[in-house]
């Protein structure tokens, strides 16, 4: 207990919620009982599932299921310690091979989540005496990382190249800069002008940190990510982080890069170091999903043309499997998703100020195990809204 007259009064976190909820800001959690399927069970009532960012319909591949239970009886379920101490095991040693075999690059290395990457990475790689340049759009998880990193970090408008230039003249720095953007955008689903980004970096003397989240496993002829498909030169430093949640079904996350960069962020990422880490069995599930990437282009094949599906049944055209459909407005957002329910369909209401004002919307994503008739459905259900 406070003395009085010593401590100011204790915040009262109840009237904030109700001035939350008051603003239509209010979130909740809704559980979903059994797997992530298509279809999937959400508070009692069976909806066709259009915001999972399972875009392959990894996550319940039995082939994930079997490699996990396989782990869990050669290496048992947790980890025990910090992969520097003793965590690091034979499942996560293979899988960062896995995946520095199919990106192509000298090494990767294996962090808890896309979350733990971008808090952890982007303050190890910053330059006190250097800066970040950073688009406008990018990742929540992002801008903790810029938060962390001791150096000024400079916004660019959303994909705008040109003002990232004028800004890369206007500022001259004597330690390294760095240029971070996504290359499919987490909610807008559109694809940054990565040959640019990168003939930018290098002719600024920066290095370029790609955060492909929501591209590797299914975008591109191979799977390997919107770099791989439609980049250019990359600069001297370069780094990609990809996540293993979103279209490889599992959970964790990587970096790719080169071995100098991956060994000074496993000596300076503290999000990698003081953490314990992922169960092997994760891993192992991970290095499964690797492999059926490369076995099952179907998987990928399936995606794009449910993408085409979409595009024929709403007349829209979209870059990506993340559809933004606008419906300004938190409280309009926030009905157009529960009608949308009521018609079995679900895609989650993003209000602001996680977008901007004006632009609340469905995030709509698809996936690989969507059906035509699905997704006819959902676009008859978009257009009675
Ligand atoms: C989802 C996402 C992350 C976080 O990845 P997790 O593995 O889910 O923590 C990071 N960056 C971007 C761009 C994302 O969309």
């Amino acid at each position: 207990m406070g003395i009085r007259g010593h401590n100011p009064p204790s915040m009262d976190y109840a009237a904030k919620l109700t001035e939350i909820q008051a603003q239509g800001l209010y979130r909740q959690l809704q559980t979903v009982a059994g797997p992530q399927e298509a279809r999937i069970q959400l508070g009692g009532r069976e909806v066709i599932n259009f915001c999972s960012n399972n875009y392959l319909g990894l996550a319940t591949d039995p082939q994930l299921a079997e490699a996990a239970t396989k782990a869990i009886l050669n290496y048992g379920w947790g980890s025990g310690s910090a992969a520097l101490i003793a965590g690091m095991m034979s499942p996560h040693q293979e899988l960062q091979q896995a995946l520095a075999d199919f990106f192509s690059v000298e090494a990767a290395l294996l962090f808890n989540s896309g979350y733990h990457a971008n808090i952890g990475a982007i303050p190890a790689l910053a330059d006190p005496a250097g800066a970040i340049f950073s688009d406008s759009l990018n990742h929540a998880s992002i801008i903790d990382g810029c938060r962390l990193a001791r150096c000024p970090v400079h916004i660019y408008e959303h994909g705008n190249t040109d003002q990232l230039e004028s800004l890369l003249k206007q500022h001259s720095y004597t330690g390294q800069c760095w240029v971070l953007s996504e290359s499919i955008f987490s909610m807008d689903g559109d694809i940054a002008p990565l040959a640019v980004l990168g003939t930018l970096a290098q002719q600024y003397n920066c290095g370029l940190y790609l955060d492909e989240a929501h591209a590797v496993g299914f975008y591109g002829p191979e799977g390997r990510g919107v770099w791989e498909a439609q980049g250019g030169t990359a600069p001297e430093l370069f780094v990609r982080i990809g996540t293993l949640g979103k279209a490889f079904g599992s959970y964790g996350a990587f970096a790719l890069g080169s071995r100098t960069l991956m060994d000074y962020l496993i000596n300076h990422a503290r999000s990698f170091i003081y953490t314990t880490a992922l169960p092997p069995a994760v891993a192992a599930a991970s290095a499964a999903a690797v492999r059926m990437i490369q076995q099952e282009p179907q998987r990928r094949i399936q995606l794009q043309k449910n993408l085409g599906l979409f595009e024929e049944y709403t007349e829209r055209c979209v870059s990506s499997p993340i559809i933004p459909w606008l419906v300004p407005g938190n409280t309009a957002v926030l009905a157009a998703d529960r009608k949308l329910l009521d018609a079995g369909f679900y895609a989650h209401a993003i209000r602001s100020p996680t977008v901007k004002v004006g632009t609340e919307r469905l995030r709509i994503t698809l996936s690989a195990m969507h059906t035509e008739e699905q997704i006819a459905g959902l676009a008859k259900a978009l257009k009675e809204l």
